[in-house]
């Protein structure tokens, strides 16, 4: 599960990590109004920024520095106007609905600090570069010694001497290495609580030196924050933080009827049990020339009523030009998918055309419930194995 920056920001606070004031808005005015409340703490310069889930605002336009009420609202107009396309979000861009208005700093350097999951040592690892900032992947990829990595025990946390390590190469000096190593420790205390699965400051910055702090602060100037799904139930109150408007509507849809439901840019709606059977479907509809129009895995225990679910997503997206059904009965049941594909007909109606492959447990019943069905479901055909259903839909929607 993904957060908002904002939330992330309030998180990480919540830890004891430095971060910047803020406000959330959602227009120009309220923009604008959230300067002159950050000026009257005396703050002089602020950030806009869009707050979406995905990452690579500031290369999109949406983060945006500004010194002024006036700067803010119309920064804020320009930003809310139209979809953010950034790196991360696809041509087509994303809606921004909020914006957080934060209290801006004098950047002195820019580094990276993230926990994350380390597969190779089954471990928590914290990652850090003193290159940190929007061209971080560049430097993954280019100049990976630049990268330091540091496995933590996950029933110890992070060790002082490991943050001590780390603070040191990254080149922190005098009062800076007390900051680092503090926040340090708070990010790994937040990721191993929060039951995290990535915890990504970017960058974490020293700020140009002062007469009241000569070495500069540390502080997170950016957050971003993933959590496990599967630790969910026992992190109520990250699980209240979900923004709907972020969601795919048809994929929270599924997400409640726990179905992995994926929405694609092609035509050919899938529903499959399995997801190594749900890929083999869409390459295999790839191989005959069109274009699966999304991954659906409906699980081993899909009960009728989620499969009936299934298919209303399926046959809601005005893209799907034809439906494929692809499943090896195991602990699914071919007779449980065959009532949802005849409940689903009365429901919502196949106007497109439906090929249906079935085998394994109780796929007898199921073929005769659907031979059964076959007149009020005209546009349905069987496919005899994977190939023939592919070929029958690939074909059945040229013609269509
Ligand atoms: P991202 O592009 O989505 O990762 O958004 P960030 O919040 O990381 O902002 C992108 C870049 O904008 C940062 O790497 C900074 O260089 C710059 N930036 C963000 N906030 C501030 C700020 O308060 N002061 C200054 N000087 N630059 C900022
Ligand atoms: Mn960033």
């Amino acid at each position: 599960m993904n957060i908002h920056e904002y939330q992330a920001r309030e998180l990480l606070a919540k830890f004891g990590v430095p971060v910047p004031a803020g406000i959330v808005v959602s227009t120009p005015d309220e923009a604008a109004k959230a300067f002159d409340t950050l000026k009257a703490q005396g703050v002089t310069l602020a950030v806009v920024k869009a707050q979406v889930y995905a990452g690579g605002r500031g290369k999109g336009g949406g983060v945006k520095l500004v010194r002024s009420a006036d700067e803010a609202r119309t920064v804020a107009q320009n930003i809310l106007s139209k979809p953010l396309v950034t790196p991360q979000t696809g041509p087509k861009g994303v809606k921004v609905a909020k914006l957080l208005v934060a209290s801006g700093v004098e950047i002195a350097k820019e580094y990276y600090l993230a926990m994350a999951v380390d597969r190779a040592s089954g471990a928590p690892v914290l990652i850090a570069s003193s290159e940190g900032g929007v061209e971080i992947e560049e430097v993954a990829h280019k100049n990976p010694k630049a990268i330091i990595r540091e496995v933590v025990n996950p029933l110890t946390g992070l060790m002082p001497y490991q943050a001590r390590k780390i603070a040191y190469r990254l080149g922190f000096t005098g009062e800076q290495i007390k900051g680092a190593v503090k926040i340090m420790t708070q990010l790994t205390e937040l990721f191993l609580k929060s039951d995290a699965s990535l915890a990504e400051i970017n960058p974490l910055v020293v700020t140009k030196p002062t007469d009241k702090s000569p070495d500069g602060t540390v502080v997170a100037i950016d957050a971003k924050i993933n959590f496990d799904d599967n630790a969910l139930f026992r992190q109520p109150a990250i699980a209240a933080m979900a923004d709907p408007l972020e969601e795919d509507p048809s994929e929270a849809k599924a997400h409640k009827f726990n179905l992995s439901y994926i929405k694609l840019d092609g035509n050919i709606g899938c529903l499959v049990n399995g997801a190594g059977l749900a890929m083999a479907t869409m390459d295999l509809i790839k191989l005959h020339g069109a274009e699966p129009a999304n991954f659906l895995d409906v699980g081993g225990s899909a009960s009728e009523e989620a499969v009936t679910e299934a298919f209303r997503i399926i046959l809601d997206d005005p893209n799907v030009k034809g439906v494929l059904v692809n499943i090896f009965g195991g602990i699914a049941k071919c007779d449980t998918i065959a009532r949802a594909i005849i409940t689903a007909a009365k429901q919502v109606g196949f106007k497109v055309p439906l090929v249906v492959r079935l085998e394994g447990t109780n796929v007898d019943a199921a073929r005769k419930l659907l031979a059964d069905a076959q007149a009020d479901i005209p546009t349905m055909q069987v496919g005899s194995d994977l190939t023939d259903a592919a070929k029958k839909i690939t074909s059945a929607i040229k013609k269509a």
